[in-house]
């Protein structure tokens, strides 16, 4: 049997490692000139180093993401701190505040008024129980109360960066995933890890080393253009300048985005609606003993991550006006906030803006509703990405459990 993957993304790339890991023939053609779609690390000419396409966050308590970098002997390169830890600064008040979470499920912090997000109460903390249960087809504001301070200081600016989506209009069942499998299950699920020193060393590299042990075939640069189907299977691949016969036999994951996908396969009902991420990578090696990540309240930039040679900020669910502002208006405005969370004076150093227009599909109940089955109208053909029906917001874990899902289907008979 030879199943075809295509898209080199890491939905592609999990479902590739899981087949190839079963000894079955891998061909895995990726459109672009280098895997990792859009999580990808590349050499930057202006600043002269390689950077991320943008700062990836993942949880202690992601278990795909555990098991990916297990898979690929990567777990070196993902790190954070040893227990939970979660460091902000209110900008207008000028006051920080570190949160650390038990590690055990029962979370004694809220009762410590000192340990709590300043100004809250108790009973903010109990209204959370909510998120706890399913609420299909409901948006966060119709079950959490949004005029406390809890909300305001952390629960806002959480959701709006793992669901990448104004957390008023998310998906109340979204947030209850990632809150009943990090959150609820106390700090040692909750640990912020980030890759070092790149996103390609721990989560894109190691996997195509992995997968060229195991023997499987990758061709970059090989866009799939039409599939052509026969008595409700798929019979052949059409790539740019080659066809490929699909065999009796032989499966395919389809696992690049939903705008493509849908012009691949007929009838695919899937999100339509996008946001953007918008990071800014500023070039300096930050102060001695900068906290690895800073959530920023009444700032322009959302979330500061230190890198050994930088800074690079985060704003989620970036707005038209920012996406459309010239280069250098932005560095400056996200500038003035990166500088008083390091305390940092002198020059802007250089920068460089990274957009991504169609980062993830719009966390929405409508859209939730738009994701597909891995399982498809054709019986040799199963879907795989961040975007078809995992039950997660569109994240890296949710980008591995499709893939590990499809190849298990593929795997699985037809
Ligand atoms: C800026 C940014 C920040 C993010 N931050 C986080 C974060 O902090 N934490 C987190 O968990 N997630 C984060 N995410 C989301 C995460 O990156 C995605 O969920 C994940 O990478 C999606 O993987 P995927 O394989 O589903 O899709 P993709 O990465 O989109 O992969 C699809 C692949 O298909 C390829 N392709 C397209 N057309 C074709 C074709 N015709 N033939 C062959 N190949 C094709 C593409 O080139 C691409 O490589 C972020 C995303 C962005 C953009």
């Amino acid at each position: 049997m030879t199943v075809h993957v295509i898209g080199g993304g890491l939905a592609g790339l999990s479902a590739a490692i899981a087949v190839a890991a079963r000894g079955e023939r891998v061909i895995l053609s990726e459109a672009a000139r280098h895997a990792g779609g859009r999580c990808r690390s590349y050499h930057d000419g202006l600043l002269d180093m390689t950077i991320d396409n943008g700062n990836h966050l993942v949880l202690s308590g992601n278990r795909a993401v555990d098991r990916y970098l297990r898979d690929i002997d990567a777990h070196g390169q993902v790190t954070g701190p040893d227990r939970a830890e979660f460091h902000f600064l209110d900008l207008q008040l000028g006051n920080r505040w570190t949160l650390r979470p038990d590690d055990g499920r029962v979370p004694w912090w809220i009762l410590h008024a000192d340990r709590r997000v300043p100004g809250t109460r108790l009973s903010d903390y109990l209204a959370l129980l909510v998120l706890l249960q399913r609420h299909p087809g409901r948006r966060i504001d119709e079950v959490v109360r949004r005029d406390t301070v809890l909300w305001e200081k952390f629960l806002r600016p959480v959701l709006l960066s793992a669901l990448n989506t104004a957390p008023e209009s998310a998906s109340a069942d979204l947030a209850g995933a990632i809150v009943r499998e990090t959150f609820a299950r106390g700090g040692r699920y909750m640990r912020p890890l980030v890759s070092s020193p790149n996103l390609a060393a721990a989560f894109v590299d190691p996997a195509l080393e992995r997968l060229r042990r195991d023997g499987a075939d990758i061709r970059l640069g090989r866009a799939l253009r039409a599939v052509r189907f026969a008595d409700g299977r798929a019979a052949a691949l059409a790539f740019d300048g080659d066809e490929e016969t699909v065999q009796p036999g032989d499966r395919v994951i389809v696992a690049v985005p939903p705008w493509v996908a849908e012009k691949l396969l007929p009838g695919l009902i899937a999100p339509q609606a996008f946001n953007a991420i918008l990071n800014a990578h500023f070039q300096l090696v930050p102060p001695a003993g900068s906290p690895a990540m800073v959530g920023l309240i009444g700032g322009t930039a959302e979330w500061v991550f230190a890198f050994e040679d930088r800074l690079s900020v985060t704003v989620s669910a970036a707005s038209d006006h920012l996406m459309d502002m010239d280069t250098e208006s932005l560095i400056l405005l996200l500038w003035r906030d990166v500088a008083v969370v390091h305390d940092l004076r002198g020059p802007v150093p250089p920068c460089r803006i990274v957009k991504e227009k169609r980062a993830t599909f719009a966390a929405t109940p409508a859209e939730e509703a738009r994701r597909p089955a891995a399982k498809t109208a054709w019986a040799n053909l199963f879907l795989a990405g961040d975007w078809t029906d995992t039950g997660l917001p569109a994240t890296i874990e949710g980008a591995l459990r499709s893939g590990n899902r499809a190849a298990a289907l593929a795997l699985g008979g037809v």
